[in-house]
């Protein structure tokens, strides 16, 4: 199972150098919160992280992201880990080390606002299904 997990990302990171196939981040965004946010980690690795793939979500999305950084910074101790951020069934998806469940409820809090925002533009939108597959892009 991991190692399978492994390989997908791996797969996804090679996609990412060629064509844009994928839901990723600008790299300029994912600077941006690495540089502010201590506990996004792309250098451990990937049995660790898989923030080296950086966020694997739309551009739309990263205001939702910010804030949420934003709130549970001051919770959380320096061993707090996020393991990987991404895109599931039209919303996100914020996976983290152990931690409290104030900051449990904080992340389920914006995963479920995710579904009201487009992914690619951040204007509100709705879960909708496009040739099966369940997204929240307007755009
Ligand atoms: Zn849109």
């Amino acid at each position: 199972m991991f190692s399978n997990i492994g390989y997908v990302t791996r797969q996804k990171y090679v996609t990412k150098q060629i064509i844009c196939i994928y839901n990723y981040m600008n790299k300029e965004n994912d600077e941006k919160l690495f540089k502010r946010f201590k506990f996004f980690r792309p250098d451990l690795p990937i049995t660790d992280s898989l923030m080296a793939f950086g966020f694997e979500c739309g551009d739309g999305w990263f205001n939702l992201i910010w804030d949420l950084c934003e709130k549970i910074e001051p919770l959380v101790d320096k061993d707090f880990n996020v393991f990987q951020v991404k895109e599931k069934f039209g919303g996100l998806r914020f996976y983290v080390s152990s931690t409290t469940d104030e900051v449990f409820n904080l992340i389920e809090e914006a995963e479920g606002k995710s579904y009201k925002i487009c992914e690619k533009c951040g204007k509100p939108s709705k879960v909708i299904n496009k040739n099966g597959w369940l997204t929240t892009k307007c755009c």
